[in-house]
C-alpha cells in the first residue's frame, strides 16, 4: 500500500488513551498503519489535504443485518411492533438469494462508509436459496471494508412455537456445521485482520437452549466472539421469564453468553444487576438508539452501562428498523437519547463519538482499531467542516452538534475508499439500480 500524508488537519480528535486533540496536525499512513503523527511531517507519499477537516478514527458499526437494504420502509411493517414487524417481513426474506445478500450488504457497506465506518460486523441469520455468509463476505472484500461477519442462524419456525415460518429456519446440526465452515475459510485472527468471522443465534426466542450452549461451545473452540440480540423490549423479557423462568441476563450467564468475547445487540432492558453482569464479565453491548426509536423499544441505560464500566458501541441495526445505515447520525441520535432520559449533561458529543470509535472496537475485540495513534490501523475518516452544516460552529470538533453527516475522505487499512465524498472501490450508481430492480421485484 502506498504512503499517504494527511497534511495540516484543523482538528484532529485521537480517541487515543490521554484523548488528545491535536490541532493543525499532519498523519502519516503506511502499511496499513498509523506510522507517525506530528507537524510538519515529509513523505515521499500522496499527499491529502485536510486544513478546515476533522479527522477521527474510522467509525465501527457494531450491529446490522446488511440484507435488510433491501427492504426498507416496507409499508406494512413501518409502524409495527418488533414481533409484527418480523412477521411481516420474514416472507420478504424467504424470496432472498446470492445476488441479493451481495448486492444489498455492498449498498450497506457503502452508506456505511459515507457516514465515517471503517469497520462493521454483520449479523445474517436467515441463508435462503443457496445464500451463504460467503455472499457478504466477497462483497466486503470487493468494496474494501474491514468486515466482522457473523453467522447468525435461526432453527425454531412456526410449527414449533417460534415466530419464522419453516422455510427460513435450519436444522441445528447443519447450523453448527456450516459455522464451523465459514470460520475455517475465511476468519483471521490476526493484527490488521480485514475478516473475523462471528458466531450468533439469531436470538434466544429463534434457537434453542442447546443451539445457544454449543454455539458457544464452538466459538470458544475455534476462538471466535459470539453475538445475539438481548433484552430488545418490553416482549423479549417477558418472553424470557414466561419460557425460560429468568431474566435474559441470567439465561446468558447460564449458557455461557458472557464474557469479553460476546457482545449483544440492543440491552434496552437490562436491569442493575444484569448492568452489574455484563461490567464484571466485561460482555459487550451495541447500543441501537435509533431502531429502538423506531420500534419503541424503549431506551437502552448507557449511562448506567457506561458508569459501571460495561463495553458498548454503536449499531445502526438492520435497514428495515432504522431504515437509514449512517453511523454518525446514530452517533448523534445516542447522544440525544441519554439526554431525554437523564438530561442534558447525560452525553457529550465527544463521548457519543468515543463510543462510536474507541468503544466499537473494543466491544468487537479490536484493540489495533477504533483509535488514532502510531501502530494502530490506518482507518481514517475525514469530516470537512466548511460546509453548512459546521458554518458558525465555535467548535467543530463537536462533530454530533453541529457538522456533517457525510465524511469528505476515508480511508481503510490504509487505502482511499472515498475521495471527495465519493466511494471508489466499486461503481455504487450500478449498484444502486440494481438494489433498486431487486427492491422492485420482491414487491412483486
Ligand atoms: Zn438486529
Amino acid at each position: 500500500m502506498p504512503e499517504i500524508l494527511i497534511r495540516n488537519a484543523s482538528h484532529v480528535l485521537t480517541m487515543d488513551d490521554a484523548r488528545r486533540e491535536l490541532g493543525g496536525a499532519d498523519l502519516r499512513l503506511k502499511d496499513g498503519q498509523i506510522v507517525e503523527i506530528g507537524a510538519g511531517l515529509r513523505s515521499d507519499g500522496e499527499v491529502v489535504e485536510a486544513a478546515g477537516c476533522v479527522v477521527t478514527p474510522g467509525l465501527v458499526n457494531t450491529h446490522h443485518h446488511l440484507y435488510q437494504t433491501l427492504t426498507r420502509a416496507v409499508p406494512g411493517g413501518q409502524d409495527a411492533l418488533l414481533f409484527g414487524w418480523l412477521q411481516t417481513l420474514y416472507p420478504i426474506w424467504s424470496r432472498f438469494g446470492p445476488e441479493e445478500m451481495f448486492t444489498s450488504a455492498q449498498v450497506g457497506m457503502a452508506e456505511l462508509m459515507l457516514s465515517g465506518c471503517t469497520l462493521t460486523s454483520d449479523h445474517l441469520y436467515l441463508y435462503p436459496n443457496g445464500a451463504t455468509l460467503d455472499d457478504t463476505i466477497h462483497a466486503a472484500h470487493e468494496i474494501g471494508m474491514r468486515f466482522h461477519p457473523t453467522r447468525g442462524a435461526m432453527s425454531i419456525g412456526e410449527s414449533d412455537g417460534g415466530l419464522p415460518p419453516d422455510s427460513l429456519v435450519e436444522r441445528e446440526e447443519d447450523i453448527l456445521k456450516d459455522a464451523a465452515r465459514v470460520v475455517d475459510a475465511f476468519h483471521d485472527a490476526g493484527e490488521g485482520s480485514m475478516c473475523r468471522v462471528g458466531i450468533a443465534p439469531c436470538s434466544p426466542f429463534s434457537v434453542s437452549r442447546e443451539l445457544m450452549r454449543d454455539a458457544a461451545f464452538l466459538a470458544r473452540e475455534q476462538g471466535v466472539m459470539l453475538h445475539t440480540h438481548l433484552a430488545e423490549n418490553d416482549e423479549d423479557i417477558a418472553y424470557s421469564l414466561e419460557k425460560f423462568g429468568c431474566r435474559p441476563g441470567q439465561y446468558a450467564e447460564d449458557l455461557g453468553w458472557t464474557g469479553d468475547d460476546v457482545w449483544h445487540a440492543h440491552c434496552v432492558k437490562l436491569d442493575g444487576q444484569e448492568i452489574d453482569l455484563f461490567a464484571r464479565t466485561k460482555t459487550g453491548v451495541a447500543h441501537c438508539p435509533c431502531s429502538n426509536c423506531r420500534l419503541g423499544s424503549g431506551i437502552a441505560p448507557v449511562r448506567a452501562m457506561r458508569d459501571a464500566g460495561v463495553p458498548v458501541g454503536l449499531g445502526v441495526d438492520g435497514s428495515a428498523s432504522n431504515d437509514a445505515g449512517n453511523l454518525v447520525l446514530e452517533a448523534r441520535q445516542a447522544m440525544l437519547l441519554q439526554r431525554v432520559a437523564r438530561g442534558a449533561d447525560a452525553m457529550s458529543a465527544r463521548e457519543a463519538l468515543e463510543i462510536a470509535t474507541r468503544g466499537g472496537a473494543e466491544v468487537l475485540g479490536r484493540s489495533d482499531c477504533g483509535q488514532i495513534a502510531v501502530g494502530k490501523r490506518a482507518d481514517i475518516a475525514i469530516w470537512d467542516a466548511r460546509g453548512i452544516e459546521s458554518a458558525g460552529s465555535w467548535d467543530p470538533a463537536a462533530l454530533l452538534l453541529a457538522g456533517p453527516v457525510q465524511v469528505r475522505h476515508l480511508f481503510i487499512e490504509g487505502r482511499q475508499t472515498v475521495r471527495d465524498g465519493r466511494v471508489t472501490t466499486i461503481d455504487l450508481p450500478r449498484v444502486i439500480e440494481r438494489q433498486n430492480a431487486m427492491a422492485k421485484v420482491l414487491a412483486g
